[in-house]
């Protein structure tokens, strides 16, 4: 491993200060991604920040019922804690898919949003790829790309983002908060992830060295369902080969309100706004949400291997969206 230093931040301000002037320093989480990828050789920072120490681990309630998660919260506290779970169980539920019990214990909820992704041609450095090494080429566009992007991609890359938790936040219209030497900013959860295009290196919106320090959840509106589901290989421990957030909020029968988000299918969780724009306002009916979704999938420009993904995301999505219909029409239960 190559030689690097270590800095145990003790303020957002020292840290970003450590990190100016030094492009390849790395801030330092729960270090569940960083530190594989050191070991593989793919990231070799300088300078490790150590982040761990800043007071970021809270999970509280603003005045206006925003849910400010810290970037430090660990995964397994944010899955489990009670406004999350009561307010926004597809977060939970996206979460608790993620990783194993010991990682989850461990990995921040900053961490997870910048994880890198896990196409094996990224992650083995004799081979070429783009995102890794801009210039060498995509060993999956030809190679072994089952598990890669079926929307977004570029001739540039192929790769899909792993994070379930992202897929959550891009239903429930998140934001992600930043900090850097110019203050304090914050990016749709929606846009905070990139497309590749030419630039495949680039996975997020984060400018050099901004910190991220917290996510937030803006207030749930009453009636407001969400759920995620997620299809992979074996049934822990494994990233999707497509998954779904979905938002609804009925009234009157019809869709006043739904968000769906796509996970396992582009470089960045991809909200659903084709099939939105069909179903907002409209009875949520099987037909109709198949249509939407279809319309939406449309879109999808499958590779050799993985057309399957296509099919098997309109499933997960008409699933998810018909079991918030049926939970919504469920009578109250009797006192
Ligand atoms: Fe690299 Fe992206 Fe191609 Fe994978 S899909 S080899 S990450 S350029």
């Amino acid at each position: 491993m190559k030689p690097f230093d270590y800095t145990r931040a003790t303020s957002l301000q020292q840290a970003a200060a450590v990190h100016a002037g030094r492009p390849d320093a790395r801030y330092l989480g729960g270090g569940t991604n960083l530190v594989d990828l050191m070991k593989l050789g793919v990231e070799t920072p300088s300078h490790l920040i150590d982040l761990s120490r800043l007071p970021l681990h809270e999970v509280e309630e603003l005045p206006d019922g925003t849910l400010r998660v810290g970037a430090a919260a660990r995964n397994s506290d944010v899955a489990a804690h009670p406004l999350v779970r009561a307010r926004y169980p597809a977060l939970s539920q996206a979460l608790l898919a993620g990783a194993s019990g010991q990682l989850r214990n461990v990995a921040t909820t900053g961490g997870n949003l910048l994880q890198r992704t896990r196409c094996p041609y990224f992650q083995d450095v004799s081979k070429p790829c783009n995102k890794r090494e801009p210039g060498s080429g995509c060993g999956a566009r030809d190679g072994v790309h089952r598990d890669h992007a079926v929307l977004g991609h570029s001739d540039h890359c192929i790769a899909t983002n792993p994070s379930d938790m992202a897929v959550a936040l891009a239903a429930l219209d998140a934001t992600v908060e930043l900090y850097g030497q110019e203050g304090t900013r914050t990016v749709a959860a929606t846009a905070f992830h990139r497309l590749p295009g030419d630039r495949p290196e680039r996975d997020t919106a984060i400018r050099d060295g901004e910190i991220v320090t917290a996510v937030l959840l803006p207030a749930a509106a009453p009636g407001a369902a969400s759920l995620y589901r997620k299809a992979r290989d074996r049934a822990s421990y494994a990233f999707a080969l497509a998954s779904v957030a979905a938002v609804l909020e009925l009234e009157d029968g019809r869709a006043r309100r739904v968000a769906l988000a796509f996970g396992g299918l582009a470089h960045r969780p991809w909200r659903a706004a084709t099939a939105e724009a069909r179903l907002t306002g409209a009875e949520p009916t099987a037909d109709a949400v198949r249509e939407a979704v279809r319309a939406e999938l449309a879109q999808a420009r499958p590779l050799r291997d993985n057309a399957y993904k296509i099919p098997l995301a309109e499933r997960l999505a008409c699933d998810a969206l018909a079991t918030l219909v049926r939970r919504a029409q469920r009578p109250p239960a009797a006192s």
